[in-house]
């Protein structure tokens, strides 16, 4: 069949890949070209089996690399603890690695079946039902770009992303992201002496209401994530302002300062609501959400990645498995797949009040805790929790 997939993210195309061999799949991407900046993910979960079985971990495993673990650091520069990442490598049997999102996109991008159409630039703004002509039924949906041009497709993907513009319309009354009360910015600096400075190990600040994170993201590139406690009632994106983030962050470490005289322009980085979506169901007519489009656990879970690809493969699984029958696949895609994406969006959500300590005796109970997490027994129980969750 024809299958339109909106959206060339990670979930997109996973999912192009994985139907590239039974069907005929275009990929519609809004951004003219893959897109740089980003944030390290930690991969690891059902996702890293997936990718095995896909025969894509290869191209992922040797972009991603491999941290010792994280320090924190006071704002006048003192290291205050650390956390090792080997009890986490550890309990999830060795599949746990980091990646810069960019680098997902480009190891998806670099096994893409050939046969796979991929448009750039290619904005879809609606989607509508085409009608079966004996049934009345949907047989297929229409997809209108925004040059006015359509496309016809016996089944019509929407992996457009947290943000969805199709939740709507397939679960009325779900459209909107569910804000999990903080704003998290993320962009990319050249700096080899200050990834030389950090080396293997990630620097997070140890400090209330607000957070930076820094890592060497390879041996010319420093990442940098800012993070601050927002009102959980606002679902609004907020604009992007380099001059906020300066007058937030700064302070914060001495490492941080040096980064922040780098901040891009607004629009060339990532900044946003930490945000869950979810729907009360996935499908309507021949229009299916994937990816964060229907689950988005959000980084507080750190496993949108690695459902976005799971999801991709239960999804192309349950459709070859129905052959014709197009709405069995579709149910069974979400009988399959739902309990795993609403467990690891629960364990985000547990994990949302301390995210960021909001008041310093949050902070020194999180120093405790932390000395505590040090303990090889502690350490390897935790680690086994957070990988199963
Ligand atoms: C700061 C941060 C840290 C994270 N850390 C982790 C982590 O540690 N581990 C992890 O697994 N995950 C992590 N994630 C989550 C992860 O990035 C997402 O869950 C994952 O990228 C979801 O992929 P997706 O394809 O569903 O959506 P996206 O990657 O958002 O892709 C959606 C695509 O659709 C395109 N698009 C949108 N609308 C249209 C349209 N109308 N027409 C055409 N194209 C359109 C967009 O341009 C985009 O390319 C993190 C996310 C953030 C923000």
């Amino acid at each position: 069949m024809d299958v339109t997939i909106i959206g060339g993210g990670i979930s997109g195309l996973a999912l192009a890949h994985e139907l590239a061999p039974d069907h005929r799949v275009t990929v519609l991407e809004s951004a003219p070209g893959p897109r740089g900046g980003g944030y390290m993910i930690d991969f690891f979960g059902p996702g890293f089996r997936a990718a095995e079985r896909m025969g894509v971990i290869d191209e992922l495993r040797r972009r991603g690399r491999a941290f010792d673990g994280v320090r924190y650091g006071r704002p006048d520069g003192a290291e205050t603890g650390r956390i090792d990442a080997a009890p986490l490598v550890r309990a999830a049997g060795g599949r746990y690695f980091s990646i810069l999102r960019p680098d997902v996109e480009q190891g998806l991008l670099a096994v893409l079946p050939s046969q796979v159409e991929l448009r750039r630039g290619a904005l879809a703004v609606a989607v509508r039902d085409r009608e079966g002509a004996a049934s009345g039924t949907p047989d297929g949906a229409v997809v209108t770009l925004e040059d006015g041009s359509e496309i016809a497709a016996d089944l019509v993907v929407a992996c457009d992303g947290v943000r969805s513009a199709w939740r709507e319309q397939v679960a009325p009354g779900h459209g909107g992201i569910v804000p999990m009360g903080y704003r998290v910015a993320c962009y990319l600096v050249e700096g080899p002496a200050l990834a030389a400075e950090l080396g293997d190990r990630m620097l997070m600040t140890d400090t209330v209401g607000r957070v930076g994170w820094l890592y060497a993201a390879d041996a010319a590139r420093v990442g940098v994530m800012l993070s601050e406690r927002t009102d959980p009632h606002e679902d609004r994106r907020p604009e992007p302002d380099p001059d906020h983030l300066r007058r937030r962050f700064t302070g914060l470490h001495p490492q941080i300062d040096a980064a922040l005289e780098h901040v891009p322009a607004a629009g060339e980085y990532y900044d946003d609501l930490v945000a869950q979506s979810s729907a009360p169901r996935w499908s309507r007519g021949r229009l299916v959400l994937a990816g964060d489009a229907a689950h988005a656990p959000s980084l507080l879970a750190g496993q949108g990645t690695s459902l976005a690809i799971a999801g991709a493969e239960v999804l192309a699984r349950s459709l070859r498995a129905a052959g014709p029958h197009v709405e069995v696949g579709l149910e069974e895609y979400e009988r399959a797949w739902r309990p795993t994406t609403e467990r690891i969006a629960r364990s985000g959500r547990l994990s949302a009040g301390a995210f960021i300590p909001s008041t310093m005796l949050r902070l020194r109970t999180q120093q405790i805790a932390r000395r505590a997490v040090g303990l090889p027994g502690v350490s390897r129980l935790l680690a086994r929790s957070f990988i199963a969750a």
